[in-house]
Parts: structure tokens; C-alpha cells; sequence
């Protein structure tokens, strides 16, 4: 970088955008981050930190002013349990959110746009099965997405396509498959199942049980939060407009999740199945060929590694908070 580039992370008040928002300001980039809320566990890295709601037009263009860049994080999104139950809440958020912000950006002769989709634009059908073949960019059409969160993603993706074919904004589309990691939600309803699971082991006793939704067969891929930050700047810096899987491709049931997290804790935990809760798509893996082709690289942090970093983090927030005693540590 000759000149000191200006890049603005919305959504930097969330999970991803606070991380992503460290690693470019490290990176040497000047940084603006914008969120209705600060980060909840940690000061941000952000240059300047703008409270400001993006789903009204004029924050928008607040928000763009003077920017080079943009990685588009806001969303009003969470678990499974959140987007199968808010879905009116979600599309009007999101769709105004995104729309507002990439026309702003265009209106501030932003140069490149990145938009975070999700696996969830990937059809029902083709997840049906515990041992689903990895999904490829191609399979989202014909479209068949998931209810509310999914199409909404899925559109965006279109809408991008159309203001760099028809406006030159440079855009980049990345799907995003289950992030997870140190400083994500991990209570009061938006969390996710590493999350969620982390914290009911870390609150469980030893030889306890803890509620797991559906039959816990239902399988997925995990992907830590520095390779997904590492995947973002990468695709940034490519030259690739089409959308792209960011994840792992090692999948595993939600009752080896369990297994795994119960082996960092050192504890006996046993499983509860709640039928009567949301348990998502029956299966789900990326498939990486075309992360490999364009990045020259692929996630690398294990699961097991992951997982002992954030599950250690969500215990010392339980025992900072008081609901768990404070353990001395050897
Ligand atoms: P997050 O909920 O932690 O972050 C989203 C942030 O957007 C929150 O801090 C929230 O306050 C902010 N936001 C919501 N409404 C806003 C508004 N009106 N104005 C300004 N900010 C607003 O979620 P995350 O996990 O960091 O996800 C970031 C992006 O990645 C989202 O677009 C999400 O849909 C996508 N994604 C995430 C995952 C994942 O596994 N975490 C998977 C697929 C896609």
C-alpha cells in the first residue's frame, strides 16, 4: 500500500467484523468500523467506531464517506434457533441494510465490495442426508434456499452482480460456513451450536447431561475465525467476482461436536435429544476445490484446536460473570 487505504467494516460490533476489523487495522489499513453496538467482549482496533443503524439510507452514506473499501459484516442474523423464528425481522433488516449500503458505496465511488453470504443460500434438498456430498458454488442454482436468511443472502449475491456489471463496482461474494471462534455469541439466543454446545459443557458437571437438538446426527463443518479472517483478505486481494465457499471441509456430527468439546473439558458428559427443536439442514460440508483454485490456500486451524481456544474463552466469560466457580489453572 503506497497511500494509506480506508476500508469501512460494518457489522464490526459483531463476531467476524470485530476480528476482521484487528487483522486489516494490523494489516496497515486505516479502518472505520460501524455496528448499532460496540464489540461486548473486547475495545475495538477500529481507527474510528460509528454507532450508527445501516438499515436508514443516510447512515449509509455516512458510513461510506471517504471510504476506499468495504466489507459488508451487518446483518441481523444468529443460530438456527433465531433464523427459523424471526424470518420477517431478518429479510427487512438485511435487505435494507445491504441495499442502502452498496448503493451508498457506489454513490461514494467505493472501489471494491465485499458481501458475506452463507451456506444457507445452498438448496434443502441437497442437504437431506448425514453424509452430504460438500456442496460446490454451482449447486445454489436452481435455488431452492433456506427460508428467509438464505434468500435474502441469494439475492444480494444477484444484486452484486448487477452493480458490477451494470455500475463497476468491484464486488467479492464469499459464503461463510459456520464460523466460530473466540468472542462469538455464545448465549441468549443467537448463539450457534459450537457456541451453545461449549457453553452447556462448560455449566454442565462432570457425568452430567446436556440438551441437544434434534438426534444429534446432523453434520456440518466448522471453520475457526483466523482462517475465515485469512480467506476474507485473501479474496479481497483476488481477483475473483463469483461467489466462493469460505470453510472447512471436515464434517462432523453435532454428538461428535459434543464428544470433542466434553474430551477439552475432561469431563463425562451425556446427551438429551430435544426432537421438538430446529436442527437445520440434515447435512451440510463445503466443498473446497474452488477455494483452492483461486486463493491458493485453504483453512488450516484444526477443529480440535479451535475448539479448545473457544471453549476455554467461553469458560473464563461464565466465570467472570459468576456462573461457574473460577478454577485454579496448574
Ligand atoms: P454477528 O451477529 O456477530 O455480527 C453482525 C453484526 O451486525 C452485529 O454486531 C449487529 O449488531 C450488526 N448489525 C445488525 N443490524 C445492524 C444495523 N441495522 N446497523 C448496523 N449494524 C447492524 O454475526 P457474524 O457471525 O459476525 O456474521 C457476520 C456476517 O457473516 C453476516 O453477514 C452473517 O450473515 C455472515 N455469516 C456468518 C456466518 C457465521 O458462521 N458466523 C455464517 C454465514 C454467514
Amino acid at each position: 500500500m503506497s497511500e494509506q487505504t480506508k476500508v469501512l467494516v460494518t457489522g464490526a460490533g459483531g463476531f467476524i467484523g470485530h476480528h476482521l476489523v484487528k487483522d486489516l487495522a494490523d494489516r496497515g489499513y486505516w479502518v472505520r468500523g460501524v455496528d448499532i453496538k460496540e464489540p461486548e467482549y473486547e475495545a475495538t482496533s477500529a481507527h474510528e467506531f460509528k454507532l450508527l443503524d445501516l438499515v436508514r439510507w443516510e447512515n449509509c452514506m455516512e458510513a461510506c464517506e471517504g471510504i476506499d473499501e468495504v466489507y459488508g459484516l451487518a446483518a441481523n442474523m444468529g443460530g438456527i434457533g433465531f433464523i427459523e423464528t424471526h424470518k420477517a425481522e431478518i429479510v427487512r433488516d438485511s435487505t435494507l441494510i445491504n441495499m442502502h449500503t452498496i448503493e451508498a458505496a457506489r454513490q461514494n465511488n467505493v472501489k471494491r465490495y465485499l458481501f458475506t453470504s452463507s451456506a444457507c443460500i445452498y438448496p434443502g434438498h441437497l442437504q437431506k442426508d448425514t453424509k452430504v456430498t460438500p456442496l460446490k458454488e454451482e449447486d445454489a442454482y436452481p435455488a431452492e434456499a433456506e427460508d428467509g436468511y438464505g434468500w435474502e443472502k441469494l439475492y444480494m449475491e444477484r444484486v452484486c452482480r448487477h452493480y458490477r456489471e451494470d455500475y463497476g463496482l468491484d464486488t467479492r461474494v464469499v459464503r461463510f460456513h459456520n464460523i466460530f471462534g473466540p468472542r462469538g455469541t455464545y448465549d441468549g439466543g443467537r448463539e450457534k451450536s459450537p457456541a451453545a454446545i461449549c457453553r452447556k459443557v462448560a455449566l454442565a458437571s462432570d457425568g452430567d447431561d446436556i440438551e441437544v437438538w434434534g438426534d444429534g446426527e446432523q453434520t456440518r463443518s466448522y471453520c475457526y475465525i483466523d482462517d475465515c479472517v485469512e480467506g476474507i483478505y485473501r479474496l479481497m486481494r483476488s481477483d475473483h467476482h463469483d461467489p466462493i465457499n469460505l470453510g472447512q471441509d471436515r464434517m462432523i456430527s453435532i454428538n461428535e461436536l459434543v464428544d470433542i468439546v466434553s474430551g477439552i473439558a475432561d469431563k463425562r458428559i451425556g446427551k438429551r435429544y430435544d426432537r421438538t427443536k430446529p436442527q437445520g439442514v440434515r447435512g451440510r460440508n463445503s466443498d473446497n476445490t474452488r477455494l483452492r483454485e483461486v486463493l491458493k490456500w485453504e483453512p488450516k486451524v484444526s477443529l480440535e484446536e479451535g475448539l479448545e481456544k473457544t471453549y476455554h474463552w467461553i469458560q473464563g466469560e461464565l466465570q467472570k460473570k459468576g456462573a461457574i466457580p473460577a478454577v485454579a489453572t496448574a
